[in-house]
Order: structure tokens, then sequence, then C-alpha cells
């Protein structure tokens, strides 16, 4: 009786570590901390789509992607990712040239521009997240652009007029049919009817495949203590906003 209890606890004991260790390493996934060429489940994007630049998807969204790819072209536009998984170290690289003004933002050299932490934070944010929050760790989200749109790439101008809001509204009106939603849809303050504080930008060139993704959503709110972005410049006036960013996306991706 009592050896079949002990046993009965070591297979219990057992299969809460492995599943414990499962969820790390999900978590790793959901804050970037891997390498999209090594990690299990992601895989590179053929570079026809993605010239000049390897690019990792997670598989499952790159088999819808192909499927949006091809009835696209149907349409007679070529889709190409501009930008697909970054893991934290990427994002970090963005971030800390933002914020220590290696990399100028509007023009201006935030760290001698913009004297506190939090409003410094807040500028970048406008458009880049902070590392360990953003979409891109998850292998399901991706910045596109079409071959036939002469403006540039990753501006909301560039589908506003001509080409380029002819392939938006073939997006808009078929992305859903693929899985694929756009997170950052019109004026964050409107969203949510106004719920959050803070929020991104519109971005017209940002989809994201909503079947994988909105669980990686769900297990940041269950998880979003051990998910408090640290380790890059700035990162205590980043964790006082990191969860408004996270949630503040449009309701088609919830
Ligand atoms: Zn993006």
């Amino acid at each position: 009786m009592r050896a079949q209890l002990v046993r009965r606890f070591l297979v219990l004991a057992g299969f809460y570590i492995l599943s414990s260790i499962a969820a790390q390493a999900d978590l790793r996934v959901i804050n970037g901390k891997f390498s999209p060429d090594k990690k299990q489940g992601f895989v590179a994007v053929p570079a026809k789509f993605s010239p000049g630049r390897k690019q990792y998807l997670h598989e499952e969204t790159l088999a819808a992607f192909l499927k949006l790819a091809e009835a696209a072209k149907k349409s007679g536009f070529n889709i190409t990712i501009i930008s697909a998984t970054r893991n934290f170290v990427t994002q970090k690289t963005i971030w800390e040239e933002k914020f220590t003004g290696k990399r100028l933002v509007g023009g201006k050299n935030l760290a001698t521009a913009v004297k506190s932490d939090e409003a410094r934070a807040l500028t970048i944010l406008n458009f880049s997240s902070m590392p360990g929050t953003s979409r891109h760790h998850w292998g399901t989200d991706l910045d596109v652009h079409e071959a036939k749109i002469t403006a540039p790439a990753l501006h909301n101008s560039s589908f506003k007029s001509g080409r380029g809001l002819e392939f938006y509204n073939w997006m808009a009106a078929n992305a859903a049919k693929f899985g694929f939603c756009q997170p950052y849809n019109g004026d964050p303050a409107s969203r949510h009817a106004g719920k959050f504080a803070h929020g991104y930008q519109e971005e017209r060139w940002h989809w994201s495949y909503r079947p994988l993704a909105s669980q990686y959503l769900k297990m940041y709110q269950q998880n979003s203590g051990a998910l408090e972005p640290a380790g890059f410049a700035g990162d205590k006036a980043a964790a006082r906003l990191y969860m408004d960013y996270v949630q503040n996306i449009d309701a088609s991706c919830y």
C-alpha cells in the first residue's frame, strides 16, 4: 500500500517537474531568450520571400504565411518579409542604440534631448518595443512589404495611397482567412475603449498569426511577474509600462 503511494507520488512529482520545464521553455520563447536558428519549431523563411536576409518564423506561422502569400499572388501582390523573428539580444541592440543616442529617433539624440528615463522610454515605445516584450520574439509576427510598392517599408504613409493602399486593403480583407490579424491598428487610445494608458502607434505593415500569438498573449498575462523586462538600459522605467504595451492590441488579435 505504502509502496503504491510512494510510486504515485513519484509519478506526480515527475509530471510536475516535466510540465514546469516545458512552461519555462515556453516563457523563454515569450521573452525572446533563445536563438531562432537553433530553436525547435522554428524554420527559415524561403529566400524568395525575404531577399538578402535570413529570417525565421514558427513553423505553424510559416505554413499559414505561405498560403496567404499564394492567395495574394493570385490577386497580383508579391508579399515580402522585412522582419520576422527577433530575439531579446536583437531587440536590446535596437532599444539601447535609441536609448543612448547612438541611433536617432525622429531626428533627435534622445540621450541629450530627453532627460527622464521614463519619458525617453515612452518616446522609443512609439514604435520600438522593449527587449523581452516584443511580439516579434514569438515567431508569430512579421513586418511585410510588397514588391511593387516604391514607397519605403515600415511607414504608414506608404500604405495610405496608390499601390501601398491597394495592398493594405487586400490584407485587411483577406489576411484573417489565413489566421493573420493587425495588432497595431488605428489610434492606441481608442483600442479597448481607452482601457490602456499606453500602446504602440498604428503599424500597417505588422501582421500576426493569431492562433499561436493569442496563446502566447494569454501566457504572458498569466506570467506577467516572471516576464517583467530587465537587463537593458532604462529597464526600470520600462518595467512600469510593459503590460499596457503587451495588451493594447486590436481586438481581432485576442
Ligand atoms: Zn513589427
